[in-house]
């Protein structure tokens, strides 16, 4: 055997183990390893193929990430169409099912299947031959949406259908099933977009749905998204059921993920499983909105047929909604860790669903008008998600007479800077630097690499430096001393001595790394690149106008207003000036007008020994070059350093001229 025959079956082998472990984890739910064993498995053949790229096949269980954005979703035709169950609500709805269906199958009872109805999204999914090749959303029954891409993110769902020994897989089989979020991956996923600053999802069916109909793959990826299997269209190869309970034990063995159900004899056996299913709903590690009952037998169904889009056979009986009235004590902002001012109704005490709730979100400005909560309304309160109560409606026939809509502030309530609203118009941010609810995040991007390049202060130091009070602003960094640094949890003797030597010579900076560190929303290090030309010193900022500001290269208009907005508050003029005056010099960037790097074009690539990449792109632009990221005809040097791959080549083939590390540096050194 040649050596990619070799790689070519252990890849074979990887992906069947791989495809066990996933069955063990999603269908059985016993995993044999654990998660950091099955990644090295995962890295293992990520490794073959990136050495063997033929290997990457679609069906390889490394091709979740999903691929390139798509402009819009394509049509998919569904080979059989896809149903929507019709809703009962109470036991008398019930009751009229269940004589319905007696009476049209002729038979004095019936033998039915109830399952956890999940609120998500319903979808259709081909395999051929076993692998994965489409799926689809419902769309309109008939036609649905092309979210392949996305379903492959899903880790719970198959890239190859694994069936257990001596079942044979049809070439061609159409699944249904529901794709969903559980509700710890639900919550993990709003405390993700709650530190990103991003809108929270109001509820997990919202975040499934919102996830799958992302146009770009990679964002799907991001999202925790489930799904279980429960229907087959039949076809050639696909076995012929007696009964639903049959197909559903059928679908699993071929290694797909199915819902828990319970076989339920009759009328009675149907109210016992609602009752029991409705008292152990919140239990089940996903949200459900109700039960579904289904008639076992295959060939009952068939006689029972459908009505417009519903089958006759099936039906979603739901759970009464947990919702409960109280009254609105009063209405609080909350101010997020990316400053993003929430408001939040607080309540008179009420049980909802078994959980005492005290206090409802209200999300955002938008929400609040459009519900239009007020201080001393009685309103309703459910939980979304079983984990996030919000007020459903208000009572308006109770509101008392001289209520006043809330007016949402215009000012941050923990620091009282400014409140802004986002470019999107759905968040309202304090724009306080020193914003107390916001210091910690701010504390980590001021010392961070592009920042002030404070080493040995990362997220923990950050934390604890905040919650101690030993840090109130970013000034008070520099009057830390090594004494108050003992005091803190886990700070040696070196550690603090590290730290001050590298506060120490942080100070000795550029306007650019200094007003990037201040964290302005939307300046990153290019734009701060721009003001600093326009603005060698800080307080130019302070008096310029927005026109001025607008002026500035590459500084649109939204930007330009943040911008502006910040320099004006007091609070902040006040920590920059309170830095200046601790000892930190930002040094106005040098116009070079002469010299080997002016108006030229370089392009980096490998790693040098003396420098980083970004303290060379530094030294570049320090000296009126610019850097680019790909090599062209337009290239004038490319500094090539250890290692350097595919840019070095194209720079020979292009003639560009090439500089070693060495070069460079005398190059530098030359025009200091
Ligand atoms: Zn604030």
């Amino acid at each position: 055997m040649d050596d990619f025959q070799k790689a070519a079956a252990r890849a074979r082998e990887l992906h069947r183990e791989l495809a066990h472990h996933n069955y063990r984890y999603y269908v059985l739910d016993s995993p044999e390893v654990s998660d950091a064993q099955y990644d090295k498995l995962m890295r293992e053949l990520q490794d073959l193929e990136a050495k063997h790229p033929s290997l990457q096949t679609p069906d390889s269980p490394t091709q979740r990430v999903g691929g390139a954005a798509a402009e819009e979703f394509g049509e998919v035709v569904h080979r059989a169409p896809m149903l929507s169950l019709a809703n009962i609500f109470e036991d008398q709805g019930l009751i009229e099912f269940d004589e319905r269906i007696r009476k049209l199958v002729g038979l004095p009872g019936i033998a039915y299947v109830c399952e956890p109805k999940l609120d998500g999204l319903a979808i259709a999914l081909r395999y051929e031959k076993g692998a994965f090749v489409q799926g689809a959303t419902r769309g309109d029954g008939t036609t649905g949406e092309d979210v392949t891409s996305n379903l492959r993110t899903i880790r719970s769902l198959p890239m190859s259908l694994f069936p257990q020994d001596g079942v044979k897989v049809p070439d061609v089989l159409e699944v249904r099933g529901e794709v969903f979020i559980r509700k710890k991956d639900f919550q993990k996923l709003n405390e993700k977009r709650e530190e990103e600053g991003e809108p929270l999802f109001a509820n997990p069916r919202n975040a499934a749905a919102g996830s799958l109909r992302q146009l770009d793959p990679r964002m799907t990826a991001a999202r925790p998204l489930s799904v279980f299997l429960y229907e087959c269209v039949p076809g050639e190869g696909v076995p012929v059921f007696k009964t639903h309970i049959e197909k559903l034990e059928y679908l699993k063995t071929l290694g797909l993920p199915i819902n828990q159900y319970r076989r339920a004899e009759g009328l009675e056996g149907v109210r016992q499983a609602y009752d029991a299913s409705l008292k152990g709903r919140h239990e089940l590690p996903f949200e459900v909105d109700g039960m579904v009952v289904k008639v076992d037998d295959e060939d009952q169904r068939k006689r029972l047929g459908q009505v417009s889009k519903s089958p006759r056979w099936a039906v979603a009986y739901k759970f009464p909604p947990e919702e409960e009235s109280t009254e609105v004590m009063d209405i609080g902002i909350q101010v997020g860790r990316t400053g993003a001012l929430t408001p939040v109704a607080h309540l008179k005490p009420v049980k909802v669903g078994g959980v005492t709730v005290a206090r409802a979100t209200l999300h955002n400005e938008d929400e609040l008008r459009r519900k239009d909560v007020r201080k001393g309304d009685t309103v309703f309160v459910r939980r979304a998600g079983d984990v996030i109560p919000e007020i459903v409606s208000v009572v308006l026939s109770k509101r008392p007479a001289d209520s006043a809509p809330f007016e949402f502030p215009k000012h941050c309530p923990v620091c009282d800077a400014v409140a802004t609203k986002d470019e999107d118009g759905a968040i309202i941010r304090c724009t306080g630097a020193s914003c107390p609810a916001q210091l910690v995040e701010k504390i980590r991007h001021f010392a961070s690499r592009l920042a002030m390049d404070i080493e040995g202060l990362g997220d923990k130091l950050a934390a604890q430096l905040v919650s101690t009070g030993r840090v109130k602003a970013f000034a008070d960094l520099y009057a830390l001393t090594k004494e108050n640094l003992l005091t803190l949890e886990r700070m040696g003797d070196k550690s603090a001595d590290n730290l001050i030597a590298s506060l120490e010579r942080s100070k000795q900076t550029t306007q650019r790394r200094f007003l990037y560190s201040l964290g302005i929303r939307h300046v990153g290090d290019a734009t701060a690149k721009a003001l600093a030309e326009a603005f060698p010193q800080s307080e130019m900022l302070f008096t310029a106008s927005l026109e001025d500001i607008s002026r500035v290269k590459d500084v649109g208009p939204i930007m330009a207003q943040v911008i502006h907005t910040f320099f004006q508050e007091p609070q902040n003029q006040e920590a920059i000036r309170a830095l200046l005056a601790a000892g930190v010099q930002p040094a106005a960037p040098q116009v070079a007008t002469g010299g080997p790097f002016v108006g030229k074009s370089v392009v980096l690539t490998g790693a040098m020994t003396g420098m980083t990449r970004e303290q060379a792109k530094e030294e570049v632009e320090r000296r009126g070059g610019k850097v680019a990221g790909s090599v062209s005809r337009k290239t004038d040097f490319v500094v090539a350093g250890e290692d350097a791959g595919s840019k070095l080549k194209k720079a020979q083939e292009l003639g560009v001229r090439i500089l070693d590390e060495h070069a460079f540096l005398q190059m530098l050194q030359t025009n200091a």
